[in-house]
C-alpha cells in the first residue's frame, strides 16, 4: 500500500483503523472493543482511553440512534463547500456513543428535531470519500 490515498481516507498510508474503511465498504459500522478493561468504543480507538490497552478487537454496532442537536452549515472545507447549505448533526446511538455527522439532504428542516428518531448509515458518495450520514430511520 502506498500513498494513493493520502488526504482522502487518512493522513497517512497504513493506520492501526485501516480495517474501519473495510468495515464501512460493507455498509457496517465499525467500534472497537478493549479486551482487558471490556469498555467498546466508537468510532474505534486503536488504544483504549480508558485503560491505555493497545489490545482491541474490532465489532459492529448498530446505526439506530436519536437526533441530539443539529446545525446548517453554509460555509465548510473546501471538499464539501459544493454541498452547502446542508446540516451536521449530533446523535447518540444504543450503548450511549454520540456522533457528529452530515445529516441525508433527503431530510428537510422541518423534520430536525431533538429526540428524533435516525439511522446512522455508511455511504460512499464518491469514490474519494467514504464515511457516514444520519438518515431517515
Ligand atoms: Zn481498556
Amino acid at each position: 500500500m502506498g500513498f494513493e490515498k493520502f488526504g482522502k481516507e487518512g493522513y497517512v498510508s497504513q493506520t492501526k483503523i485501516t480495517p474501519m474503511l473495510s468495515y464501512l465498504k460493507k455498509n457496517q459500522l465499525p467500534a472497537t472493543v478493549c479486551q482487558k478493561c471490556k469498555r467498546t468504543w466508537f468510532p474505534p480507538r486503536a488504544d483504549c482511553p480508558n485503560c491505555k490497552s493497545n489490545i482491541t478487537e474490532w465489532t459492529t454496532i448498530d446505526g439506530t440512534c436519536r437526533l441530539v442537536t443539529f446545525t446548517e452549515v453554509h460555509f465548510a472545507p473546501p471538499q464539501f463547500q459544493s454541498d452547502t447549505p446542508y446540516f451536521l448533526g449530533v446523535a447518540e446511538l444504543k450503548g450511549g456513543f454520540r456522533v457528529f455527522a452530515p445529516i441525508s439532504g433527503k431530510i428537510s428542516r422541518d423534520m430536525l428535531k431533538p429526540g428524533r428518531q435516525m439511522v446512522l448509515r455508511p455511504t460512499t458518495p464518491t469514490a474519494d470519500h467514504t464515511y457516514y450520514l444520519l438518515e431517515e430511520l
